[in-house]
């Protein structure tokens, strides 16, 4: 059995984008209510996240945009006490409430505090169960969900204060990680694999020219047999060349079968291989280095289920 931490903040239930959208707090429940009722989170170190220091946070974004998220969260909490709106809008998807910036200095936090921790050799791996996600926050722009790019932070984080040389990061969401993409491009660092649905939102991943930069675009309805082999042929012998010396995951589980975001057709046994091979590479190169963290999966049950299976193999059950 593996030290594996779950971080976590009550924090991150409290933002929210208004009724019936799918990036929903009911999210976070879902998983806690799954890990509980399977006996996994018995086996996990439960981590409260701190939130994250506006100076790790400038590792990946710049000053105006973490002004600007703080500064609307100030102006919404003004103009509802004089009886405004409880939302304001960033795009056509993504708006934030007046605890949008909590929940996102502690989703961003969480990444760190688990990159401190298997840096310390405190625990083997880790998964971060929180929100807003963070793949396609850009360097100067939130979209899609995401205001703070949680896995970017991490690994600039890795690289500048704990002096790290390599660092891997691993996208399996169905949608392209663009904002991932914008913020380490080009940074030989840092090498990115990921698959992504194509042609689907936001609609890139297939034009960089960054050597950094795997990105492997997949049409719809692609299954797990198409999936492992890509992941096999493409993704494993570069991180097999590349020796990470910490892998970072943007776990997104809404290329599940069941999930209506997204039109790809994994299943849990798909997301347990995927984890076994990065669990694989981070043994022989990382001591095991690993830390995962929630971005996207909006079908409620098939995303407990899909993070239980993603659990279970980090922890070793
Ligand atoms: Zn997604």
């Amino acid at each position: 059995m593996n030290k594996t931490g779950f971080f976590f903040h009550a924090d991150c239930s409290l933002h929210e984008m208004g009724f019936g959208h799918p990036e929903s707090p009911y999210r976070l429940a879902a998983i806690e209510q799954r890990l509980q009722d399977s006996g996994v989170m018995a086996a996990l170190l439960r981590r409260e996240a701190p939130q994250a220091p506006i100076a790790d946070l400038e590792l990946a974004h710049g000053r105006m945009h973490i002004a600007s998220l703080r500064g609307l969260t100030d102006g919404l909490r003004d103009e509802m006490q004089a009886g405004g709106p409880k939302h304001a809008q960033i795009d056509p998807d993504t708006r934030i409430n007046v605890h949008t910036w909590d929940a996102a200095l502690r989703a961003a936090g969480a990444a760190l505090a688990a990159t401190d921790a298997v840096m310390a050799g405190e625990l083997d791996n880790a998964f971060c169960a929180v929100r807003p996600p963070g793949h396609h926050a850009c360097r100067d722009k939130a979209m899609g969900f995401c205001f703070f790019n949680n896995v970017a932070v991490a690994a600039l984080y890795a690289l500048e204060r704990h002096g790290l040389q390599r660092v891997a990061i691993i996208d399996f969401d169905v949608h392209h990680g663009n904002g991932t993409e914008d913020i380490v491009a080009g940074d030989a660092r840092i090498l990115m694999a990921s698959f992504f649905q194509h042609p689907f939102y936001p609609f890139g991943g297939t034009t960089s020219t960054a050597g950094n930069l795997l990105n492997v675009p997949v049409p719809a309805r692609t299954a797990g047999d198409a999936i492992r082999a890509l992941v096999s042929d493409t993704w494993l012998p570069r991180l097999e060349a590349f020796q990470p010396e910490l892998i970072l995951v943007s776990a997104g589980f809404d290329a599940h079968r069941e999930d209506d975001l997204g039109q790809m057709a994994l299943v849990e046994a798909d997301y347990a291989w995927i984890t076994q091979q990065l669990m694989e590479v981070a043994a022989r190169h990382a001591k095991g280095r690993l830390v995962s963290c929630l971005e996207g999966g909006y079908k409620l049950d098939a995303l407990a289920r899909s993070v239980e299976a993603h659990v279970r193999v980090l922890a070793g059950l």
